[in-house]
């Protein structure tokens, strides 16, 4: 355990990226929910390369109450690996991830701190209603949720985003685990322990926009797919199978007809869809496997996650770490 003096530490994990708007509010709640708890509490914000203040901002909490800590990234290294930074980070005998928009409410960490105290290790919040969230958003994310935990075989569960609470073991557990492509609500579902939900409503961004266009959620839902399952590949090899078996029949009827009935079929239809089809689908497996391929040589690299600029803690926190 971390901290040996009586009550325990929570630590709460907040990424951010381009949040100005919304960080005064945040502070606001905090402050109040964080007051009213029976355990001791620190925040780490996470600035992930933002362009406008947010970053000043944070510096500016850390100075000005002990609680609060400041992460700066070097750059935007996205949503997923600012959470990893901020776990890296943190010193808490529990943990808790909420967005910096207030659409986790921060209400909920007492609610969450008692299924801890009860014995549960990882308590994710479900979202009953998503209002804010586009349909063509809510539609998406229903899909995406039921295919990769098909695909994955992993119980990652519906409908719930970043927001929960973690024991140190498994925040331990989740650094032990260095890949790059980091997917942390599928890598926490694999982790396993003793696990719940909390059901909420999702509320609104309380201000700014969200950070999340369709560029980054397509490509947060690939790396979701290829860094929890093999699957695509085996879905190659069947297509393969497919077609190989389809030939061999076409093979032996064109034999048929060219020694045995002595026909030879002109087939410039059949040749085109042959050619097309086969083309477009050695491409497409080709692309299946270089996302393969890709990761692996991104692993091979060995680079650090993410970089960090500073640290901001102020000169009387008290350093667990
Ligand atoms: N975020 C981040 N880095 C990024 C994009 C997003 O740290 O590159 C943070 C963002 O500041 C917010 C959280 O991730 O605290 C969720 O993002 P957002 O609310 O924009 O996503 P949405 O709720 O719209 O899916
Ligand atoms: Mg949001």
């Amino acid at each position: 355990m971390p901290n040996s003096s009586s009550s325990p530490l929570l630590s709460v994990i907040i990424p951010g990226y381009n949040e100005e708007e919304v960080l005064p509010f945040l502070r606001e709640k905090l402050d109040h929910v964080l007051g009213r708890l029976s355990v001791r509490s620190e925040v780490v914000l996470i600035d992930d390369g933002s362009r406008d203040r947010s970053a000043e901002i944070m510096r500016e909490f850390a100075r000005q109450d002990s609680r609060y800590k400041a992460l700066l990234l070097s750059r935007n290294y996205g949503h997923q690996m600012a959470i990893t930074a901020g776990l890296d980070h943190a010193a808490g005998d529990v943990v808790v991830v909420l967005d910096a928009d207030l659409q986790d409410p921060p209400e909920l960490i007492p609610e969450m701190l008692a299924k801890w105290k009860e014995g549960y290790q990882v308590v994710y919040g479900q979202r009953t209603t998503r209002q804010g969230d586009s349909w063509a958003k809510k539609v998406t994310a229903g899909i995406f949720y039921r295919f990769i935990r098909r695909l994955s075989g992993v119980d990652i569960p519906r409908d719930a985003g970043d927001f929960r609470l973690m024991d140190r073991k498994v925040v331990d557990a989740l650094k032990r685990m260095p890949e790059h492509h980091r997917f942390v609500r599928g890598m926490v579902a694999w982790a396993g322990f003793r696990q719940c939900p909390i059901f909420f409503e999702r509320p609104p961004r309380k201000a700014g926009t969200t950070k999340y266009p369709w560029r980054k959620m397509f490509q947060f839902a690939l790396d979701a797919i290829f860094a929890f399952s093999v699957i695509p590949l085996r879905i190659s090899t069947g297509i393969g199978l497919l077609i190989m078996g389809f030939s061999m029949l076409e093979i032996l009827w064109i034999l048929y007809l060219r020694f045995i009935l002595n026909i030879t079929v002109k087939g410039y239809s059949s040749i085109l869809i042959a050619i097309l089809l086969l083309g477009g689908l050695n491409l497409l497996i080709l692309g299946i496997l270089g996302e393969y391929i890709g990761r692996i040589y991104i692993e091979a690299k060995n680079r650090p996650l993410y970089l960090v600029q500073e640290f901001v803690a102020h000169p009387s926190a008290d350093q667990n770490s």
